[in-house]
């Protein structure tokens, strides 16, 4: 049985996500403490137990203290099976991040998987749908499995009530390396909201046009989505390379200016621009756990404590040597040997 202190390192829900994937993956049960410990509101929260109730589902998993509010649980895997799921979140709590904990289980079984994810699709601190569509799940089919998602609804904070739907065709997944990123390809930016006045969202998009001046002028596009799947608003700020995507995004908040958020996007996107490497820090720390099973290498930009803490707990799972190194100044790079 593997101990898991749940408050160590990032201390955040990432931890649970990624020992219930690789439990699954792995076959070894887990015995975690101290859940989101590091959290203004320690123990799970409705997305956590979501996750927690699909990671049984496809594994035929048990585990004790599946409640909200929980901070300790024992989690036994049984056989992950193939087939046609439905996760609804319940609220607005991501639906994306429902799908860091099935999607490898899945990807690595006999048989196609269809799942439909409800809840938030455009949330704050979660990977934004386009994020997984446009930079991650390419280099996971990239790997061997093919994995397609679709948006079918959006959902943003409070309401959520969004909805993806994905296909996993499995495959055993190849070593990965991401070493460059290849040529420039495309820079866009897309503004997406409902429910409050345009005005916000030309203000978002001046502003997103001044910080990146370098960028196609008529590359700052603003869509409304129906009224239903509001109030929201979104920016993502997309580069393609040859090799990889990058999305930075900023959800609208209560509170922060359309100014700040615009700017602050830019900010990251034109410090990853420079930088040079293969990943950004969220692509980092999601692709640690797919390299902690095949192997591989990427290069990224000095580790955050998501990527160090899923490289510790990946670890546990595999016994596989993981590490980040400083290669040269800004540049750092993620082997899994
Ligand atoms: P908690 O409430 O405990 O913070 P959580 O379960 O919502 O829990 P984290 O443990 O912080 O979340 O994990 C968030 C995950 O979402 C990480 O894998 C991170 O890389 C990813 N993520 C956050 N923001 C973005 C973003 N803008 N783009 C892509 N991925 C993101």
């Amino acid at each position: 049985m593997i101990e898991i202190d749940g408050a160590a390192g990032e201390g955040g829900g990432q931890v649970l996500r990624n020992a219930l994937a690789l439990s699954l993956i792995t076959g070894e049960a887990f015995h975690i403490t101290d859940i989101r410990g590091r959290r203004s509101k320690p123990g799970m929260m409705r997305q956590h137990v979501t996750a927690l109730e699909a990671a049984c589902e496809i594994g035929s998993a048990t585990a004790d203290g599946m409640a909200i509010g929980a901070g300790e649980l024992t989690f036994r895997p049984g056989r992950v099976r193939a087939g046609d799921y439905h996760f609804a979140v319940g609220s607005a709590g991501s639906a994306t991040l429902i799908l860091q904990t099935v999607l490898l289980p899945l990807a690595l079984v006999t048989g196609s998987s269809r799942l439909v994810l409800e809840g938030g699709t455009h949330n704050t601190m979660a990977p934004p749908f386009e994020f997984l569509r446009d930079t991650f799940l390419p280099l996971i089919n990239r790997m061997g499995p093919q994995v397609t998602a679709r948006l079918v609804r959006h959902g943003f904070y409070p309401r959520g009530g969004g909805r993806i739907e994905v296909m996993i065709e499995p495959a055993p997944l190849r070593p990965f390396t991401g070493m460059e990123r290849g040529e420039l390809r495309t820079r866009a930016a897309r503004i997406l909201f409902t429910g409050i006045p345009f005005s916000i969202a030309e203000r978002m998009r001046v502003q997103a046009r001044q910080c990146l001046p370098e960028w196609p002028q008529n590359g700052f596009a603003i869509h409304r989505l129906p009224d239903e799947q509001g109030p929201g608003i979104i920016l993502l700020l997309t580069v393609e390379h040859a090799h990889v995507a990058e999305v930075v995004s900023a959800c609208g908040r209560l509170g922060v200016s359309a100014e700040k958020l615009a700017s602050n996007a830019a900010t990251h996107m034109l410090g990853y621009l420079r930088k040079d490497v293969f990943a950004g820090p969220h692509l980092a720390d999601q692709l640690v756990m797919p390299l902690a099973l095949a192997g591989g290498c990427f290069t990224t930009v000095k580790p955050g404590s998501h990527s160090l803490t899923a490289a510790r707990i990946a670890r546990m799972f595999t016994g596989r040597r993981l590490a980040f190194r400083q290669t040269d100044g800004h540049l750092h790079q993620f082997v899994a040997d």
